[in-house]
């Protein structure tokens, strides 16, 4: 079928086998919602797919880490990208996980879960276990799953502590999800290295129940303008850490993990965006830029990365540096209309892929393989001229 990676083949390719690889990428394909058979995109294999871009020319073939097809389930996807992390963050290691994608490619979803608007019955009316069964099933609430019950397993249950914190970066401007006010600060301890938010909530319950409220709670509270893509384009990144502590007879062991939900990767001129939309844009697009340039250099073993670029990039510092795993998953529709976005974001997710198998080989970028960079250069010089 067109599933993805079945469950006979755990992740292995590019997770485990170089200690060297730093970014995972994998490609899935939201469920087509129109009747016709119009796609753009045909899945060929757990890794590969094919992508039609309208014109006389052949089909492209794009190969990732990993592809799901339009009849991936979440448990799926679940234990292909994010299980591996969370078994790291146990151990004392920082993880990330990023949802990219244009609006609508179903990035909410995979990190949340589905769309209780779009489930038929308000949620209210549903019973509470299948409420909680349906919206709670995407890579956030799977991974706070997992991470509670190895507690609950432990020996000795007092000896974790997990620290939740919730919030979005909106403009540039970081508001608490889990309590909503006004905007908070960035406060850097050490010499800046040590980065928090000020004033920032965060809980420390093992309940699964109250936080997936929690999460849902915090994910009605994100900002969504509508757009002319989509009359609800989250125009935020919406960043989920879980913090692992751990105390053994060696000392304290901490690992954390980040799930990102990323803002809508769409270019202003698509959405007709102006004015404010506009400005959305080309902040969304610099923390989506300085987070690729980050990545990047990372991936080459750069000495030097700069993460004050963006707060976004900022607030990931840590777990981007040290010893970090990462996977992108970067979610695409197979519908015709949306054939632009779905190339830009093969494209993104192909040059992301590029960076770590040649990694593997060569174990340095020179400057004229450094495409994501001009990519990106490309992209902020384009809105520069639509303003
Ligand atoms: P995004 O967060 O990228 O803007 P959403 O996650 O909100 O996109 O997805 C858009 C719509 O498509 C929602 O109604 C969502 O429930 C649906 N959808 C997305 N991915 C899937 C999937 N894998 N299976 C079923 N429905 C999906
Ligand atoms: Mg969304």
């Amino acid at each position: 079928g067109s599933g993805g990676s079945g469950s006979s083949q755990l992740p292995s390719t590019a997770m485990s086998q170089s200690g060297e690889e730093r970014l995972v990428v994998a490609v899935r394909v939201r469920p087509s919602t129109e009747p016709n058979n119009n796609k753009c995109i045909q899945i060929l294999s757990d890794r590969a797919l094919l992508f039609d871009d309208g014109s006389k020319n052949r089909p492209r073939k794009y190969v990732y880490d990993f592809v799901f097809g339009e009849s991936s389930t979440q448990e799926e996807v679940y234990k292909t990208t994010t299980a591996p992390l969370v078994k790291d963050v146990l151990n004392g290691l920082n993880a990330a996980v990023f949802a990219y994608g244009a609006t609508g490619a179903g990035k909410t979803h995979t990190m949340l879960g589905p769309n209780p608007k779009k489930a038929g019955t308000p949620s209210s009316e549903l019973p509470p276990k299948t409420a909680q069964s349906n919206h709670g099933d995407g890579m956030m609430v799977k991974a706070l799953d997992e991470i509670f019950q190895h507690v609950e397993n432990a020996e000795d249950s007092s000896k974790f502590k997990v620290t939740i914190s919730y919030l979005e970066i909106y403009n540039e401007l970081i508001r608490d999800l889990l309590n909503p006010g006004g905007p908070l600060e960035l406060r850097e301890d050490n010499r800046g290295q040590k980065i928090t938010v000020a004033g920032l909530s965060e809980i420390t319950t093992c309940s699964r129940h109250e936080v997936i409220q929690n999460l849902l709670k915090g994910n009605k509270a994100r900002t969504m303008e509508p757009t002319a893509a989509n009359k609800t384009s989250s125009r935020s990144h919406a960043l989920l850490s879980v913090t692992v502590q751990n105390k053994t007879p060696l000392g304290t062991k901490q690992g954390r993990l980040f799930l990102t939900d990323l803002a809508g990767s769409e270019r202003a001129k698509k959405t007709k965006n102006r004015g404010k939309r506009l400005q959305e844009g080309a902040h969304i697009n610099r923390s989506l830029l300085a987070l690729g340039n980050c990545i990047n250099a990372l991936s080459g073993g750069a000495r030097y990365v700069n993460y004050r670029d963006s707060k976004l990039t900022r607030l990931l510092k840590e777990a981007l540096s040290g010893k970090c795993k990462t996977v992108m998953i970067a979610h695409v529709a197979p519908e015709a209309r949306h054939r632009d976005e779905t190339k830009n974001t093969l494209v993104y997710a192909d040059r992301a892929n590029h960076i770590s198998t040649r990694l593997q080989n060569a174990g340095y970028i020179d400057e004229t393989q450094n495409i994501p960079m001009k990519h990106y250069q490309n992209l902020v010089s384009e809105l520069r001229e639509e303003v």
